[in-house]
Parts: structure tokens; C-alpha cells; sequence
């Protein structure tokens, strides 16, 4: 078990006790402890080998004891106990967004609210509007809310999904008769939310395979077994399509199953036109005369596509738009990688709302072999994420000038700011704050609901104003759980090109915004990108690695996006933009 594993439990667990109405201290017991996890460097597991819980503030020792259960076991009696005495639906209430367990206490308890379905007829009723605390405005969030658990059903973020997915694929690569395995599917062309995990496998004998597979401890319900192929339902909830194959087939099924469906069709076509039949076993004569290759023959991915005229297409970008084309004239992009990641401008400290401290930062950015850091904490008006004002802003940028000077480490630190982006476009410092730091960074984190045009419009005068150098998370979406606000994103692209202002790539894997989707195109009229992680936490820093993937779905190369630069260039380019 994980600390974001185990944070969440007890997050829970206080949730729990909230709708059960127990004692306050209590329950800030369990989010204090749930927060303290989440924040901690070491790995839990050793923490609790040298019996070292007890070390962290706030946790006391009866928590320590449920905790060791909980990592040791998975599993807390306590917790379990406590979930039972609670009407399933109430449960179910959690996941609508924005309800917690202060608000389902009260719906319970004064409207006799059990179940969602309970909850969607008093909104509809106009009851939960005339209770007390609650308003019209709370009803119209919870009414979104449910439409929202409806619409998007059980996805995951690929983030979290990854971290179920990769272990799970080195116990399947462990299997006697397995020969190859590999991710298959959306989740193999990185699409920021999956519905499930497709997994195939080579093997001279499937059957024994699938009947190993689905013996595993990782495995909560077999939905359906065939001599090939398992769809099961992890313990984690989400639900894997297994299927194997023999090497002859593998690379063929490979492409079938990697998809997407779109991309399918078109190569499918090009065979066509060679008289063969492409399918996920191989190829076939179309004339059914004689066979056109051995047997034996093993083809790699690359060279079935070769055989199509075409040329090796990295999966993210399998999507139908325009690959097939360029691959074609030989003009395919060379993407993005991981290692041309050279800093990162967008990082939080325990300043405004970040958990790690700014030397915390600095240091973990230098251990990522990084070469720069950019701390960007809130601005005065987000007052809710602690935004600093003129004075905190000026001493940090003191700290930070002293910290370069002393060449304490190896890595430069920016100093920057992420301003808040006001209702009427302006930003949150006059111009005489904002002139003094490395960079801003504007973004929007209120006021959601204005409409199209006066939201294009906001954007449009942060964009224009002289000391904006890149627009943060552009549209607010907050992936599986907050739609992007309106905005007219080709406007936005267009003035940020006009002013010669960069377009962030925020990494976040809840955000992943602005969306790969528009990045091809916008590129090519000139858009520059940066990945930045917008990290709230040291260990949040690795989420570069989310805003790499979908930018190779966005067709970008190191050319265009500007923390691929080495210092001494990232430093000219920023004092070049004014
Ligand atoms: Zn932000
Ligand atoms: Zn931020």
C-alpha cells in the first residue's frame, strides 16, 4: 500500500465519522493524519519498519497502531465496522462532487436523503435550496454533480490507472508460459482518463495463461473466461480485458487492440489495396489462394507497417488525425521526451498552498538532474490558497536572490508568481510588483461562469498585459470532475501568438490542460508550449511526466516547448519577452 492509498482511507474514515456525527476532534484527527501522510518523503513501509510513526505530528499512537494494520494487512476491522453502520447510499453520496460529510449528515438527518436517487428528486423538488446553509446555488452544484457521477461513470486518470497497471503487467511478465505481454488499448495511447486496461500477451499456451491469470490475488471477479481470452475486475475497481495470443500474432494483435479504432480503419484499407486482409491475427490473401507469408513469420509492429508503406507511428498519436498522412510523405514528427525536460516553472510552496517548503523544492527539482526551478506561489485575491501579498511576494523574491547568490545548489531558481487573473482581465499586482520577478504566470481561479465571450474577453487582457509571460491551465477543467469553462479556445491560442506569450501545458494529471487536442494545429501556427507541473507537493514534480505524454499526443517537439531549453537560453528567452 501507497501514502495516497492509505491517505485517502483515512480521509475517509473521517468523512465516516462526520456523517456519524462524532466528536470534532476526532474526526480533524483523521484529516490531519490523512494530510501528514500525504505530505511525507519516506517510504510508509520503512517508516513503519523502524516503528517510526509515532514521529509524525499529528499522528498519536492509537492512530500509529490502526495505520500499521492498514499498511501491513490492507485492511482495518475498525474501518470496516465503521462503513457497515452506515446506510450504503449515504456512501454513495460521497462521490458526488462537493458533498461531503457535514452536508450528507444534514440531508439524512432533515430530509431523510438515502440514496443519490433521493438526492436528484429534493433537487428537482426545490428542497434542498430551502434548507438551511444550503441555498440555490449549493442545489445547482450538487444537481451538476450527479449528472457528473452519471456521465462519467468509472474512468480513471491514466496517472492513477498507471500505477495499478505497471505492477500488474511484472506479475503477468513473471508467468511460466508468458512470453511477451504488453499494454494494449487507450490506456497504450495515453488518454488522459481510461475506462479499463487492455492487456496482451504472447504464449505457446494460452489457456494455461488465462487459468493462471485469473487465480491471482490482484483479482476481485472474473466477468467472463473464453481459452483466450479474461475480463476480470481488479480489487482496485477497475476492470482489465486480457487476452493472448501466439507470437506469430502478437505484434498483429498489438496494433488491432492499440487502436484506436479509427486509425484501424484506415490501415486496414491501405492492406486492402495490397489484395490483403489485415486483422488482429495477421495478414490474409484476400483471393484465399495462397498464403503471402510463412506460418513462422513473426513481423515486428515497424515492419507490418512497412509492409503497408508506412512507417512505425508511436502509439499516442495513432488517432487518425493526420498521422497516416505524414507517415506516408515520411514527415512524422520526432515527439517529445521525458529526458529533453530540463526545469519546470510552476510550482507551489508552503508560501501560498503547497505542502513542501522552498528549499524542499529546489531540492527535489536538483535531484530530478533538473536544471532550473520556478517557484510561482498564489497571488493576494486566491486568498483561499493562501496567495501572498506585495510584502510575502518581495521577501521571497529576497530569499530567492540570496539562495542564487550563495550557489547553495546546483540548479537556478526563477523567481516567479501565478497571478490571479480578476473578473474584469486585470491582474492581481500593478505593474510595479509584477516587473520585478522573472515571469508571471496568469491564471484564472474564480468567477468560472461568465459566459463565452466575456471569459474569452478576460483572458485576452491577461494575455495583452505587458508582464504576463505564460497563461496557466487555460480553460479550469478539472478532469472526471469539473468541466472546463466556456472560452473560446482558438481566440486565446491566436492572441497568445500575436503577443508572442507562452501557452502552459499544465501537467497535472487531473488537468492535463490546455487539452493535446488543440496543441497539433496551434503548434503550427506558431504556439509556443511549456509543461509545467503546477506542484503543490516535492512529489508532485514527477507529473512531468503526464504533461510529456500528452504532449507527443499533441504532435510537439523539443523545438516547441521552452523548458526544454538549457538555463543560460531559458534565461535569455524570458528577459527577451520584456
Ligand atoms: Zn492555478
Ligand atoms: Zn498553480
Amino acid at each position: 500500500m501507497d501514502k495516497h492509498e492509505l491517505a485517502a482511507i483515512l480521509e475517509e474514515i473521517g468523512t465516516l465519522l462526520t456523517i456519524k456525527g462524532e466528536n470534532p476532534f476526532k474526526i480533524r484527527a483523521y484529516h490531519n493524519a490523512a494530510r501528514a501522510i500525504e505530505s511525507l518523503e519516506e517510504d510508509i513501509n520503512k517508516i513503519i519498519e523502524k516503528k517510526a510513526l509515532g514521529e509524525i505530528p499529528g499522528i498519536g499512537e492509537r492512530l500509529s497502531k490502526k495505520i500499521a494494520t492498514i499498511v501491513k494487512t490492507g485492511r482495518l476491522p475498525y474501518y470496516e465496522k465503521l462503513k457497515k453502520s452506515i446506510p450504503e447510499g449515504l456512501l454513495e453520496l460521497l462521490k458526488v462532487p462537493g458533498l461531503g460529510g457535514k452536508k450528507i449528515k444534514i440531508l439524512y438527518e432533515k430530509l431523510k436523503i438515502k440514496t443519490v436517487k433521493d438526492l436528484l428528486e429534493a433537487c428537482q423538488k426545490g428542497k434542498i435550496a430551502s434548507l438551511k446553509g444550503f441555498g440555490i446555488k449549493t442545489q445547482e452544484n450538487i444537481l451538476n454533480g450527479i449528472t457528473k457521477i452519471k456521465t462519467y461513470g468509472q474512468r480513471f486518470l491514466w496517472w492513477d490507472a498507471q500505477a495499478i497497471a505497471l505492477p500488474l503487467l511484472e506479475k503477468i511478465a513473471a508467468f511460466k508460459d508468458v512470453k511477451k505481454v504488453e499494454m494494449a488499448g487507450s490506456f497504450r495511447r495515453k488518454l488522459e482518463t481510461v475506462g479499463d486496461l487492455d492487456i496482451l500477451a504472447a504464449s505457446k499456451s494460452p489457456l494455461k495463461v488465462i487459468n493462471t491469470f485469473i487465480k491471482q490475488p490482484f483479482i476481485k471477479k472474473v466477468i467472463s473466461k473464453g481459452p483466450t481470452k479474461a475480463s476480470v475486475l481488479l480489487n482496485e475497481g477497475i476492470q482489465v480485458d486480457f487476452r493472448v495470443v501466439s507470437e506469430e500474432e502478437f505484434s498483429f494483435g498489438l496494433i488491432y487492440f492499440i487502436g484506436s479504432k479509427e486509425h484501424n480503419i484506415v490501415i486496414r484499407q491501405m492492406a486492402k489495396k495490397l489484395g490483403l486482409s489485415l486483422s488482429e491475427y495477421g495478414f490474409e490473401p484476400i483471393d484465399h489462394k495462397k498464403p503471402v507469408f510463412p506460418k513462422s513469420y513473426k513481423p515486428t509492429e515497424d515492419e507490418i507497417y512497412k509492409i503497408l508503406g508506412l512507417c512505425y507511428m508511436p502509439p499516442e498519436i495513432r488517432e487518425n488525425m493526420g498521422e497516416i498522412e505524414a507517415a506516408l510523405k515520411k514527415q512524422l514528427p520526432k515527439l517529445v521526451e521525458e529526458r529533453d525536460i530540463k526545469g519546470d516553472l510552476h510550482c507551489h510552496t508552503t508560501a501560498s498552498d503547497g505542502h513542501s517548503t522552498l528549499k524542499e523544492m529546489v531540492l527535489a527539482a536538483q535531484k530530478l538532474g533538473w536544471e532550473y526551478i520556478g517557484i510561482s506561489d498564489h497571488s493576494k485575491s486566491s486568498f483561499q490558497a493562501g496567495g501572498l501579498n506585495e510584502e510575502q511576494l518581495l521577501s521571497q523574491m529576497e530569499t530567492i536572490h540570496k539562495l542564487n547568490k550563495s550557489k547553495k545548489f546546483s540548479i537556478h531558481i526563477f523567481s516567479g508568481l501565478e497571478c490571479d487573473i480578476l473578473k474584469n482581465g486585470k491582474l492581481d499586482f500593478p505593474d510595479s510588483v509584477l516587473k520585478k520577478l522573472d515571469y508571471v504566470i496568469a491564471s484564472v481561479h474564480s468567477s468560472f461562469s461568465l459566459d463565452e465571450k466575456a471569459m474569452t474577453a478576460r483572458l485576452i487582457k491577461a494575455i495583452e498585459n505587458p508582464y504576463t509571460k505564460i497563461i496557466g491551465h487555460v480553460t479550469g477543467r478539472l478532469l472526471l470532475l469539473r468541466d472546463p469553462y466556456k472560452v473560446d479556445l482558438t481566440k486565446v491560442i491566436d492572441a497568445c501568438i500575436q503577443n508572442g506569450k507562452i501557452m502552459e501545458l499544465n501537467a497535472h494529471p487531473r488537468r492535463l490542460d490546455m487539452d493535446w487536442r488543440y496543441w497539433h494545429h496551434a503548434k503550427e501556427k506558431g504556439l509556443k508550449c511549456i509543461i509545467n507541473t503546477d506542484s503543490h507537493f516535492t512529489s508532485d514534480l514527477l507529473h512531468y511526466k503526464a504533461g510529456v505524454n500528452v504532449a507527443r499526443k499533441g504532435w510537439l517537439e523539443k523545438k516547441d516547448i521552452l523548458n526544454t531549453l538549457p538555463l543560460s537560453k531559458m534565461q535569455s528567452y524570458l528577459k527577451k519577452m520584456g
